[in-house]
């Protein structure tokens, strides 16, 4: 019989097709009788023992290796044992070529195709990520961040802290929970912790409160979206109270027609968009002159440099009016109050946004189409360790240019972490979960 197996010590003896699963009945080759390795005396042959072992699939199909494996006995010992097979996971019940193959797969496909695919139960391919995880754990490092993003996100059941490389656009690190609990030790313990120059995050104030101990060299930006989005929100609580004072049917027109019209840049606009603007300009002057406020405050970001951009922002103050909008007034305060955070945008080398990070968002809904059985720790994994995305970006250590060996060990390449474009295309293709 054709060795298809290719295993070094065993030879097949029998293949079967049934049910969609290949069996393999292999034996084992036997040379001289062994040493025993407690006491070093010849071990004599103990009768047979059949085990079934997962292999690698052919022609599709789950493999499930029979080896007929030879017993042996020590008389001086007492001992009854079986020969270790080198090729064999003996814990995992698998051969090693397959659980190589599979912690190859894990984090880039789902463990229940993956249990099919190889006839091994989901528990199991589960198990063999763990340990992968807990591998790249220890051993993957990427670069610390010049330039950070810290925001969060909604994922597996609860919000995450995401912190991110806004030079590179990769997710750096992903944390459990945006408490300063979980916050202030992963930057108390963060490697080069003095390289971060820059951090961006929004208003929430753990965030500025768990890292500012830790990096010396930090500014803080506001993150505009975050900023302007507050804006919008004050144009939607004009277009609801305009609202209020119609009855059912114009309510749900204005809600259909005028709300994306408003909350669209001008630019944006399509002619027939323009011309319905207009009748809204004539229609609703008051929900008009809300819509002038937000746009007005979307402009403080088009100045060019920080002086332009505070007077800009005074003058739009200075312009509310003192008995209405009320929202337009907390956010007036709300730019006091973390006024040198938010003008610092015009300060950083190149205008920082965590707007890649929203991005991200797109990871949720994959999250919630795997659905169960796939736990934070294991979204995270599959996040900070995709292979094909953390390829995008990385670069020679230094000294180990284009004339060295080419290699795929990842200690010879820094690391930046996963490309965040190219997860989201991952995510939209379905390749990710
Ligand atoms: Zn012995």
């Amino acid at each position: 019989m054709l060795d298809l197996l290719n295993l070094p010590g065993v030879r097949p003896v029998d293949l079967q097709s049934s049910q969609g699963v290949i069996t393999i009945v292999a034996e084992v080759l036997e040379t001289s009788l062994p040493a025993c390795p407690e006491c070093g005396k010849p071990l004599y042959r103990h009768g047979h023992r059949k085990i079934a072992f997962a292999d690698t699939p052919q022609q599709m199909q789950p493999v499930r290796l029979e080896i007929d494996r030879p017993r042996y006995r020590c008389d001086a010992c007492r001992k009854t044992l079986t020969l270790d097979l080198p090729f064999l996971d003996e814990r995992r019940r698998a051969t090693r070529r397959l659980v190589d193959a599979i912690r190859e797969r894990c984090l880039g496909t789902t463990f229940r195709g993956l249990a099919e695919q190889t006839g091994l139960a989901v528990n199991t391919i589960k198990n063999i990520a763990q340990d992968l995880i807990e591998e790249l754990e220890k051993t993957v490092r990427y670069e610390t961040p010049v330039i950070m993003g810290i925001d969060e996100l909604n994922l597996a059941g609860g919000y995450r802290c995401i912190i991110t490389n806004l030079a590179t656009n990769s997710v750096f690190n992903m944390l459990e929970e945006r408490t300063k609990a979980h916050m202030k030790p992963f930057f108390r313990d963060l490697p080069d912790r003095e390289k971060v120059e820059w951090v961006c995050t929004d208003m929430w104030r753990p965030f500025k409160e768990s890292y500012g101990p830790y990096l010396p060299n930090a500014r803080l930006v506001i993150d505009k979206f975050h900023v302007v989005r507050m804006a919008s929100d004050a144009l939607e609580e004009e277009r609801k109270k305009h609202q209020a004072t119609l009855d059912r049917n114009e309510r749900l027109k204005v809600k259909k027609s005028i709300r994306w019209l408003t909350l669209k840049r001008p630019s944006s606009l399509s002619p027939q968009e323009q011309e319905a603007l207009k009748l809204v300009r004539t229609g609703i002057p008051l929900l008009a002159e809300a819509y002038d406020f937000k746009e007005a405050f979307y402009g403080i970001y088009d100045e060019p440099d920080k002086v332009s951009a505070m007077r800009a922002f005074e003058a739009w103050e200075n312009t509310l009016p003192q008995e209405r909008f009320p929202k337009f007034h907390a956010l007036a305060r709300t730019v006091h109050n973390n006024y040198e955070d938010i003008f610092a945008y015009w300060d950083a080398p190149t205008r920082l946004t965590n707007a890649y990070t929203e991005g991200l968002n797109g990871l949720v809904k994959v999250a919630n189409r795997m659905g169960r059985g796939y736990s934070y720790e294991i979204i995270r994994a599959k996040t900070l360790y995709a292979k094909h995305a953390r390829k995008v970006g990385s670069m020679p250590r230094p000294g180990e240019g284009i004339t060295s060996v080419p290699t795929t060990a990842p200690q010879s390449q820094i690391e930046y972490g996963p490309h965040i474009p190219t997860l989201i295309e991952l995510s939209d293709a379905g390749d990710l979960g």
